[in-house]
């Protein structure tokens, strides 16, 4: 096969995942749990592709679904929930990174998120205390249990605990996208950030197998909130251990099939520097475009979490796009010293 032809199969893929999630995103059960994800999974195309093309298609998407998202929601409502708010900022810094500023509307999001404590927001208060083990997921029946239960106060059911590795990803991303609007939302992102010592070292491979995904995840994450969501490169000397980390797992991905870890994985990788060429990023790239689901997503088909069928498809789509680097970033001295601490 040429290269030529490798990168034709590569954006064809690449256009059946992002169909099926703007298929996804026009209807209503869709729109109503990932539309703010889907806003911004199109904004981030949009905005940090290679390819041309690609790029005017899914910024055409984004703005289609925002102002869907306009007509649900016209405007911030006074009783806001902590969680419509995290929903609210995550559309502002999509339209954002679209060139599509709303400062008033940011102010408005600040003021409201003002009455929220860091643990409202994030579980736990980085201020003063490291990423905790205690804190579970909703529980199926919609109840958002007090942390520290094992069992849902409403009904009875066994919860399920989150890592603190998961834990600490939500945080620096939430903290991180407030804080590109103008929100200071629980806390500040450095807070988050400064805890990054205590996650090491990562937990090698045969351990839990959760703990094992999270702190990928985890990785990921630091890697886009560092780099503003693949805008720009990293340097490797910035982070050898998760640099080590990443590569040491993609051929675990691969066997394990696990197309939305991968898919995380190869986009940080290749953030790091990593060409087209590279082995590691060969081996992934081959592994999504053989597995690919008939609809054009990727992951199990009979998931019945539509969030988790839509992420799993637009990493995989993210791990399989060239991006428009603008450069390596520059880290603020602040940040930088956080990294080695
Ligand atoms: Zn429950």
């Amino acid at each position: 096969m040429t290269k030529r032809d490798q990168i034709a199969d590569r954006a064809t893929a690449i256009k059946r995942g992002l169909d099926f999630l703007y298929r996804v995103a026009r209807t209503t059960d869709g729109f109503d749990s990932y539309g703010s994800l889907l806003i911004s999974c199109f904004a981030l195309v949009g905005a940090t592709s290679r390819d041309a093309r690609l790029r005017q298609l899914a910024r055409s998407r984004a703005e289609q679904l925002a102002r869907r998202w306009r007509r649900v929601h016209p405007q911030l409502p006074t009783e806001v929930s902590a969680d419509l708010a995290l929903h609210f900022v995550f559309v502002r810094y999509a339209l954002s990174r679209l060139g599509l500023k709303d400062a008033a509307l940011n102010a408005q999001i600040r003021t409201a998120v003002k009455r929220f404590s860091a643990p409202d927001l994030l579980g736990f208060d980085p201020v003063s205390e490291p990423p905790p083990s205690d804190l579970s997921y909703r529980c199926d029946c919609g109840l958002k249990n007090q942390r520290g239960r094992t069992f849902c106060k409403q009904c009875r059911k066994r919860l399920q605990v989150k890592t603190r590795y998961r834990v600490w990803m939500e945080a620096l991303a939430n903290t991180y996208v407030g804080a590109r609007c103008g929100v200071l939302f629980g806390a500040r992102y450095a807070d988050v950030l400064k805890w990054l010592p205590s996650m090491r070292p990562y937990p090698a491979a045969g351990e839990d197998e959760e703990v094992v995904r999270d702190a990928i995840f985890a990785i990921t994450h630091l890697v886009y909130t560092l780099n503003d969501y693949n805008t720009y490169r990293l340097s490797t000397r910035l982070l050898p251990q998760e640099f080590a980390y990443l590569k040491a797992n993609v051929e675990a991905d691969c066997v394990n099939h696990d197309p939305e870890l991968l898919g995380e994985l190869l986009d940080s990788l290749k953030a790091f520097g990593l060409r087209a060429s590279h082995p590691l990023i060969m081996r992934g790239t081959k592994y999504l475009l053989a597995n690919q689901n008939e609809d054009g997503s990727w992951g199990d088909p009979d998931e019945e979490d539509i969030r988790t069928r839509c992420h799993t498809t637009w990493t995989a789509t993210d791990g399989l796009r060239a991006h428009a680097w603008r450069g390596e970033r520059a880290i603020r001295a602040e940040i930088k010293s956080l990294l080695t601490g």
